[in-house]
């Protein structure tokens, strides 16, 4: 076995990391941390610390580690066939057995999935094929995405664009043209802290209508959204926020894309946002829960009316020109038979609801009475808590200052991972939906041992 240091040596010297200051990364500066091994909520690490993951991962090891049924199905379909194609009419039996088993779980009017990789390549598979839509049925004007500020959809040319974080535009010369972003639904930093909730449903749909109304509702093609905003601070929608806002949609002739990436398959304690929240979308993204990361794999989920207009799409034009080498990969589709199942057998969805519901409560109680936690919020096994420095005047930090991070370091200290979400000193819980009460209660512990330890 390799030394750590050499490891460690290795890795400043070879490795590009995703979303990394790689300045520092590579001059040691920064910490670093290799991951071994994990079982139920718990990962461990090479220098021998055992930590409970509080975020899944990046919220997407739902069933939680070293399922074994996973891994034998994973290595069962290796050994079978590690991979055919899914061009041209191929398909395995984990490929059908998972677009059936997915199509079951999706809400009534969807009607087929394509298995992309991730999330990001699921959404430029739904922005491409809204635009093959609009084109097959006469309207090449109409081609503009809205996205939401504090959505996130990827980090692709296209899925960087939807996303409304600063980070993923900024000196990549994004967003392109064809996306435009509207408000985020976040009432903890509506304009005017005198608004009722209501009056900030009101001013989100205004918001979205004007935008329509300069833009003109014959560009633009389709509105994407998060049922709960996730990397942009978990933040659940106003009450009222989609019901406002899908008669805006439905009356301009715009498309629906809800990215299920981080709520399908059981996250909100619902089998997806969309039944959580009563939306009604014409595509449906997923990826992380789909295989809780066991393997990579994603999926765009078509409604009949999609589903139509790509059938005489076809039969105008000949086969879609649309495919990855990788769509449908029979180790991701078996991975995500197996996960679904045990989803199932292990009653997650209701875990999910029933566990995440006491974390929320237990997390508040301990921490919303903070003189520097402005908001704690949550849905389901997903729950944040936003540090401010003026709780009354709704005052930020001065990000510099860097007390999210601090705080997610200090728990880490403590053995639990939380992740200090981007724009905002908040840090993010999405703990597997396995989750018992006991480790709520050590997750909230730790958050507001933390939290005193930094900020007194
Ligand atoms: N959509 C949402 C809602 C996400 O949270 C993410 C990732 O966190 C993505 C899309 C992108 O997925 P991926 O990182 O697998 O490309």
């Amino acid at each position: 076995m390799l030394r750590n240091d050499q490891l460690d040596q290795w890795d400043r010297e070879n490795f590009f990391h995703p979303s990394t200051h790689l300045a520092q990364h590579a001059r040691g500066e920064s910490p670093s941390r290799i991951v071994t091994g994990g079982k139920g909520v718990y990962i461990e690490d090479r220098d021998g610390k055992t930590l409970l993951d509080a975020f899944a991962g990046l919220y997407c090891v739902n069933v939680g580690y070293g399922r074994t049924e996973i891994a034998d199905a994973i290595a069962e379909q290796a050994r079978e066939l590690a991979y055919y194609h899914a061009y041209v009419g191929h398909g395995t039996e984990a490929s059908i057995t998972l677009a059936k088993m997915v199509l079951d779980r999706a809400p009534d009017h969807m009607s087929k999935v394509y298995f992309g990789l991730g999330g990001s390549d699921a959404n430029e598979t739904n922005v491409k094929l809204i635009w093959y839509y609009n084109n097959i049925l006469g309207r090449p004007e109409k081609k503009k995405i809205v996205s939401r500020w504090r959505g996130y959809h990827g980090s692709g040319l296209v899925t960087g664009s939807l996303t409304g974080l600063k980070a993923f535009h900024d000196k990549f010369d994004l967003p392109l043209s064809q996306v435009v972003h509207t408000e985020a639904p976040c009432y903890y930093r509506r304009p005017d802290l005198a608004m009722s909730e209501a009056d900030f449903v009101g001013h989100c749909a205004a918001e979205l209508e004007s935008l329509i109304e300069r833009e003109g509702a014959d560009t633009i093609a389709a509105f994407i959204g998060e049922p709960i905003l996730g990397t942009g601070g978990i933040v659940p929608p106003p009450a009222g926020y989609w019901a406002a806002i899908q008669p805006i949609l439905q009356k301009h002739d715009i498309l629906l894309i809800a990215d299920e990436v981080v709520t399908g398959f059981g996250r909100l304690g619902s089998m997806f946002g969309s039944d959580h929240y009563g939306l009604k979308p014409d595509i449906i993204t997923i990826a992380k829960g789909l295989t809780s990361a066991y393997a990579p794999l994603s999926g765009s989920i078509v409604s009949d009316k999609v589903w139509k207009v790509l059938e005489q799409g076809t039969d105008e034009n000949g086969p879609i020109g649309h495919g990855w080498t990788y769509s449908a990969h029979p180790i991701g589709a078996a991975a995500g038979v197996a996960n679904l199942k045990l989803i199932d057998e292990l009653g997650l969805v209701e875990n999910a609801g029933r566990v995440g519901a006491y974390l929320n409560q237990a997390m508040a109680d301990a921490l919303a009475g903070h003189a520097h936690v402005g908001e704690v919020r949550g849905e389901g096994m997903l729950c944040a808590v936003e540090l401010v420095e003026d709780k009354d005047k709704r005052a930020f930090f001065d990000p510099g200052r860097k007390i999210g991070m601090g705080v997610a370091a200090a728990m880490a200290r403590s053995g639990v991972i939380a992740r200090a979400m981007p724009q905002g000193d908040i840090i993010g819980f999405a703990p597997p939906l396995c989750l018992t009460e006991a480790e709520a209660d050590r997750i909230v512990d730790v958050a507001r041992a933390a939290v005193e330890e930094v900020l007194g």
